[in-house]
């Protein structure tokens, strides 16, 4: 190649291929590493109570990119402690690679969808969400998550729309699901101006403390809750988990707390919103920070799950975002380089962790679908819709 085709050949490259780089450097000094390397297993196929946490966008790589930078190849954070794991596909029912709502459903309804959709299936039919299950079967229920609460993966547990864009319509479905906790941010999906931005006039807030709900919008207030039904909702947006905001860990052993005062069992979903969002930006240092926050989360279902006994703790992710690999990096850990390949989702199956008994049906490769038929059978919910179904993909529900 002489010296004019070589130039030619870069420039193609850099403008066909801008991939971003950059050597991780993040504060880690508020994390703490788990005592022990490996939960044990535990006996038996059922269980009273199900926690579920998905880390949104967070592909292996970015469990590992974190475990390096906090704790170094030989630790292990909370997660990789676990002593079950499995593989789960992501494809959604239109495209190979998901986005949030589609990847939510299918976890929450045992149903693929469409993109966009958030509990509806392409003909527009509405499958009962694990959430929705387990409530009518007289469990406790509760949602966390660091993004708008109407957000695309929590709304998937307990709305039915055909756009997950539309969150004020989210909001409607979620009041009237009879969630029992809801702790997260995002309120101006739920009142009118100047508070909100419903177009509506309906002050949902102030509906659902009609109907007896506990309301918290300060931090204060969300850690002082001491009885369900509760909602508590930070700001107007979405959290930005800084050291003045409740943290993700926080509105986890809260909603523990509220809920497992149920004595039929409770099914909690937690979501870590924004290490997606950090890998659509690029942004190795903060998707980082923001999934050891997640972590942290974590440790306080797995320290609850130890002294119970009888519950289930299931982590995973919804899909890989940024196609992010790990480039560079010494033997310990440090001077680790993460490249991304693109600012979206990409493709491939997401890594399962499960503790507690009934943790062994995680194990092996299966749909995203099949995580709410497992987590229905864990919970002994003999009517779940696609628990009568043999299709893995299957796009209608029988009557
Ligand atoms: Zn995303």
């Amino acid at each position: 190649m002489n010296a004019r085709n070589s130039i030619v050949v870069v420039l193609a490259l850099l403008i066909a291929a801008p991939l971003v780089a950059g050597t991780i450097s993040v504060d880690t000094s508020f994390y703490t590493a788990p005592a022990d390397k490996t939960l044990p297993l535990v006996a038996g196929d059922h269980a009273k109570n199900v926690i579920l946490l998905i880390g949104d966008g967070m592909g292996y790589c970015q469990v590992e990119a974190t475990q390096y930078t906090a704790v170094g190849p030989e630790g292990r954070l909370h997660m990789q402690t676990l002593p079950v794991t499995g593989m789960m596909s992501t494809w959604s029912a239109d495209r190979l690679i998901t986005d949030s709502a589609a990847s939510g459903t299918a976890m929450a309804t045992g149903y693929k969808t469409d993109n966009r959709r958030i509990g509806t299936l392409p003909n527009g039919q509405k499958p009962v969400s694990i959430l929705e299950a387990a409530e009518q079967r007289g469990l406790a229920t509760g949602l966390v998550a660091t993004s708008t609460i109407t957000h695309a993966t929590p709304a998937a547990f307990a709305a039915h729309q055909p756009s997950r864009y539309d969150q004020p319509a989210i909001a409607v479905d979620m009041a009237a699901s009879g969630v029992d906790v809801v702790l997260g941010s995002g309120y101006k999906y739920w009142q009118p101006a100047p508070d909100g931005v419903r177009e509506d006039g309906l002050d949902l807030l102030q509906q659902l403390q009609n109907d007896g709900y506990r309301l918290a919008r300060t931090g204060d207030e969300m850690m002082a809750l001491d009885r369900m039904p509760a909602i508590g909702l930070y700001g107007p947006d979405a959290l930005d988990e800084t050291p003045d905001e409740p943290s993700i860990a926080d509105l986890t052993r809260k909603a523990i707390e509220l809920l497992s005062q149920d004595d039929d069992g409770f099914f909690l979903m937690v979501e870590g919103s924004q290490i997606d969002w950090e890998a659509h930006s690029n942004e190795e240092d903060e998707l980082v920070r923001r999934a050891l926050l997640f972590d942290l989360a974590v440790a306080e279902a797995i320290e609850f799950a130890k002294q119970d006994g009888n519950t289930l703790v299931i982590i995973t992710a919804d899909h890989e975002t940024g196609g992010m690999t790990l480039t560079k990096g010494n033997r310990d850990g440090s001077e680790v380089v993460a490249q991304f390949s693109s600012t979206g989702h990409t493709a491939g199956s997401m890594p399962v962790f499960a503790y507690g008994p009934g943790a062994l049906a995680f194990t092996g490769l299966y749909e995203n679908s099949d995580l709410a038929v497992k987590m229905a059978r864990v919970l002994q919910i003999s009517d779940f819709p696609r628990l009568h179904q043999n299709s893995d993909s299957s796009q209608t529900l029988s009557d």
